[in-house]
């Protein structure tokens, strides 16, 4: 495959992770549901690694109206306070967003007295017609609209966890171009897939994203694509950190080296047979002193972890307290979800953590009062509970 960015260069394969239906396919009764293949690849021109083969653009679109995605926001009030301090901004300035995504950050501006604000609305706006919408469609039409100039300039311009998702990144870009006054600004945050990538953390892959970002790969991507990096930082989190870069558009062509050696990555087929073996020999030893196998959690984290791992036959049971989900099938799967209530008939479990940081502690907190036999790994490596070693 040619790299999504440069248009120029051929990507090598790192891994191939099998075939996988897309994850919020859940649904009443075991039917079959598609699946694509999922891999990951690196274009060594760019630096920039991503998904091998993006999923076709109409199978992400949600089937339900309940599946919402939530970036943490513990920085927000920080890159607010940044935002604020740039050359040129004040409280007359238009501080805007792409999506509903935004909408957190809009709040906190509209607090400390920037009342000119907007957020792109996707129905009048972006002439989006399906209620049942979500980046995807969001993404799409923000790269395609020809007359995006139509549409109200302004001064800051958020652009928080969508460029990841993008299937035509250049034409994405071009038209957030359109978008902002001279001397304006956008600002972009994206997932640090850095770590990920050095600890061979399988629950970096979703197939919504297309791009997997390293600080060097992000900066490069936004030189390139002409922008002057007038800010950068990396907010660190326990579980995925975040890339921030405020950007202004460049007026000349220079372009800056950013040294682009290769980052080290422990993704490759030949590690994902042994920790897969790893983990369902683990599972084995709990499994022959009566421990219940149980996942907690059903967001793409958990649902990435069973299927790149294979352990579907593994799992006897699977959790979550979200009640839209009671009672339907796991993507894909003849496994149905249950409420966490099921869990006090119990006495020996064996837990996967399939949920973020700030839900693991309230999570293993609740289970603890039942006084079971519990054991907890997590789903990611950086927690406390990981189960795999690191590379
Ligand atoms: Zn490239």
């Amino acid at each position: 495959m040619i790299c999504k960015f440069c248009d120029i260069q051929k990507t090598k394969e790192l891994i191939n992770f099998g075939s996988f239906p897309v994850c919020h396919k859940f649904s009443k009764g075991d039917k079959k549901i598609k699946t694509f293949k999922l891999g990951l690849s690196y274009c060594d021109y760019c630096n920039l690694f991503q998904i091998s083969k993006p999923f076709p653009l109409n199978e992400l679109k949600p089937i339900h109206n309940w599946i919402n995605y939530n970036e943490p926001e513990e920085h927000l009030d920080n890159l607010v306070n940044t935002i604020s301090k740039l050359k040129y901004i004040n409280k007359k300035s238009i501080i805007s967003g792409i999506s509903y995504k935004e909408i957190s950050t809009i709040r906190r501006f509209s607090k400390k007295g920037y009342d000119k604000n907007w957020i792109l609305n996707p129905f009048k706006d972006l002439r989006i017609k399906d209620k049942k919408h979500n980046l995807e469609t969001i993404q799409k039409r923000i790269s395609s609209i020809k007359n995006i100039k139509k549409l109200k300039k302004t001064d800051v311009l958020i652009v928080r966890h969508i460029l990841e998702h993008c299937y035509d990144i250049k034409k994405f870009i071009n038209n957030l171009k359109k978008m902002v006054k001279k001397n304006g600004y956008i600002v972009f945050e994206v997932p640090d897939c850095e770590q990920s990538l050095l600890r061979r953390d399988y629950v970096m892959m979703w197939e919504e994203h297309i791009f997997y970002f390293t600080k060097k790969s992000f900066l490069n991507l936004l030189d390139k694509a002409g922008f002057k990096i007038e800010y950068f930082e990396r907010y660190k989190y326990s579980y995925e950190s975040i890339l921030i870069a405020i950007v202004s558009i460049k007026n000349s062509s220079e372009k800056h080296s950013i040294d682009l050696s290769k980052p080290k990555v422990f993704f490759n087929n030949k590690n994902l047979v042994k920790d897969r073996l790893a983990i369902k020999k683990k599972i084995k030893k709990y499994k022959e002193k009566n421990y219940n196998i149980c996942m907690f959690g059903t967001g793409h984290s958990a649902l990435t972890f069973i299927n790149i791992l294979k352990l579907e036959k593994q799992i006897d049971m699977i959790i979550d307290d979200d009640k839209n989900k009671i009672n339907m099938n796991l993507p894909g799967s003849s496994l149905k979800i249950k409420n966490s209530k099921i869990l006090q008939n119990m006495n020996k479990i064996l837990i996967f953590l399939g949920v973020n940081f700030e839900s693991e502690k309230k999570i293993v907190k609740k289970i603890d009062k039942l006084n079971l036999k519990v054991k907890y790994f997590s789903v990611y490596k950086n927690s406390k509970y990981n189960l795999l070693k690191y590379a």
